[in-house]
């Protein structure tokens, strides 16, 4: 039985955990922390390894695009690993926005440039309806959750029907838009949409990124919340994992204790990661379950594994 969620509650606990897979850091255009900064933190946090996961967009115009080149990340990676000595462990990730008018070049880019670990993600475009709030507002107004939302959900499952992503990041991002409008975007009035999205995870062998970022922003819950991750189980789901998705130094790990505990109380028992190797559709071979430690499970569920 799952206990009512209590945002926070575990925020502030000092757990030694095993992965941050979601981190921006200065070749993000809307972050600015040194990779040496969380590198720090992680340390003394007890986290054992963290992803660098710094944004691209395809598409001209968007702030991530040609912003940071290939050898540059490469580089900054590397080196601070180098620096660093496996504590914490540094990997070379990527978040890439997702858009199916650009998946064709996305394809080339992933072919052609080797990542350790590549997130696929659904954001808020300078195109779309909410790109800032008049817009929003005008755009929920009249539309009931189900339509204001509809043209995210279905990029979504492009995204991972696409299968050229180890994970998808922030599943409903989304929510965090229309909530100010609208309310807050609940799993039960929603499976149906949810669940096409996590049976699409099952049948690609994706994994459900579980997201801390939505604890600091208007849900105040995950992406996705913990609900849709006990569904995911329940539809034979396997692989999870977990980031803080911190864009500024006092975010690194803010809300991940409670993140792992929802991977934690949904059953889960290991979070599924990639270290090199290939990626698309030959990344199954090379992802790497990261077990979760008896202490840990029992720290973050309150009973023996
Ligand atoms: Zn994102
Ligand atoms: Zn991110």
């Amino acid at each position: 039985m799952r206990i009512p969620y209590a945002p926070g509650t575990l925020r502030a606990m000092p757990l030694a955990l095993p992965l941050d897979a979601h981190l921006h850091t200065d070749l993000s255009p809307d972050a600015a922390v040194p990779i040496d900064a969380y590198a720090a933190l992680a340390r003394d946090r007890g986290i054992a390894e963290i992803a660098i996961t710094d944004h691209i967009d395809f598409v001209t115009g968007e702030p991530a695009c040609g912003y940071a080149d290939y050898d540059r990340r490469l580089r900054m990676v590397r080196d601070a690993a180098e620096r660093w000595a496996g504590e914490p462990a540094i990997r070379l990730g990527l978040e890439v926005t997702y858009e199916q008018a650009v998946e064709g070049e996305i394809a080339e880019y992933l072919r052609d440039h080797a990542y350790d670990y590549v997130i696929g993600s659904v954001h808020m475009s300078r195109r779309g309806p909410f790109r800032d709030e008049e817009a929003a507002a005008a755009w929920c107004a009249g539309r009931t959750p189900r339509e204001a939302t509809g043209f995210y959900f279905d990029e979504v499952e492009q995204a991972i029907r696409s299968g050229l992503f180890d994970t998808i990041g922030h599943l409903d991002f989304v929510k965090r838009y229309v909530q100010p409008y609208l309310g807050p975007f609940a799993y039960e009035p929603h499976a149906d949409i949810y669940d096409r999205l996590l049976r699409a995870l099952v049948e690609t062998g994706t994994a459900l990124e579980v997201n801390a970022s939505g604890l600091r922003q208007a849900p105040g819950e995950p992406y996705p919340a913990p609900v849709v991750v006990d569904r995911f189980r329940e539809l034979g789901g396997r692989h999870v994992v977990a980031g803080s998705d911190a864009h500024r130094i006092e975010q690194f790990a803010f809300g991940l204790p409670d993140v792992y505990r929802a991977i934690g109380e949904a059953g889960f028992r290991e979070v599924t990661f990639r270290r090199g190797g290939r990626g698309g559709a030959g990344r199954s071979a090379d992802r790497v379950a990261i077990e979760l430690s008896r202490e840990l499970v029992a720290d973050l569920v309150g009973e023996e594994a």
